[in-house]
Order: C-alpha cells, then sequence, then structure tokens
C-alpha cells in the first residue's frame, strides 16, 4: 500500500516536471534551427508578437484554457504542442508510477530515456522541415 502511494505521489511530482521539460524542449527546437536565442525574448506569439503571461504557459493547460489559439491574435496554436508537451510529462510519470519506489534508477532511466526518444523524434521531423504543430513559443 505504502508503494502504490509513493508511485503515485512520485508519478504526480514527474508529470508536471516532463511537461515543463517538453515545454522547453519546443523552444528548443524552434528556435535553434532559427539562430535565435532561448531566453530573449521571451516565450511569445511568433504571429503577432503578444508576451505569453505566466497563465499562458503553463504545459497543456494553457493550451485547453485558450481553446488552442493565441490570446492576442486569435491564431490557432499547433495541436502537437500540448501533445508533446503531455508526452513528456507521461515520458517521465509513468515509468515510476508502475515501479518508481521499488527501483528509482531504473524508473528514472526508463523514463528519461522516453523523453529524450520523443524529443529525438521531434528533431529528426522539424529536421526535415515539416512546420507541424508549429505555435507560439
Ligand atoms: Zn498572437
Amino acid at each position: 500500500m505504502l508503494d502504490i502511494l509513493c508511485n503515485l505521489l512520485g508519478a504526480a511530482f514527474l508529470l508536471p516536471l516532463g511537461a515543463a521539460l517538453g515545454s522547453f524542449f519546443e523552444v528548443v527546437l524552434d528556435r535553434l534551427p532559427r539562430g535565435e536565442s532561448l531566453l530573449w525574448p521571451p516565450s511569445h506569439c511568433r504571429t503577432c508578437g503578444h508576451r505569453l503571461n505566466a497563465d499562458e504557459l503553463i504545459p497543456v493547460i494553457s493550451y485547453l484554457a485558450q481553446r488552442g489559439r493565441c490570446r492576442a491574435c486569435d491564431i490557432p496554436i499547433g495541436r502537437g504542442v500540448p501533445v508533446r508537451e503531455a508526452l513528456s510529462g507521461l515520458a517521465l510519470a509513468v515509468p515510476w508510477a508502475l515501479t518508481g519506489c521499488a527501483h528509482p534508477v531504473f524508473a528514472l532511466g526508463i523514463g528519461i530515456a522516453l523523453l529524450v526518444a520523443v524529443w529525438v523524434a521531434r528533431g529528426v521531423i522539424v529536421s526535415r522541415g515539416s512546420t507541424a504543430g508549429r505555435g507560439s513559443n
């Protein structure tokens, strides 16, 4: 019983952490190919330049709250963005939820490997010139 609770608490911590990492990797793969800084300007809509507020930067939740659109100019944000953020969260959380407290190094290792796999795959797709899923960053 204690193991199940431990696994679920760990997963509840890792889910938003993974989603936040996914959100950061989204910015990395959007900006680096353009030769842009990762730090400046802060996250903004690529169409209208609207600088995103803190409540517009919460992975997955902000997308759902804004119905997948920029709050300022209403342009759609690619559906791939929240999907990749959610996958990143699940990549870290699910292995921990299954066995994290009994085998923490194994669970984190698998989680990190899955997270890297998601973003290497995305990097390959981006490098081939796909623009699907691009939106605000
Ligand atoms: Zn906009």
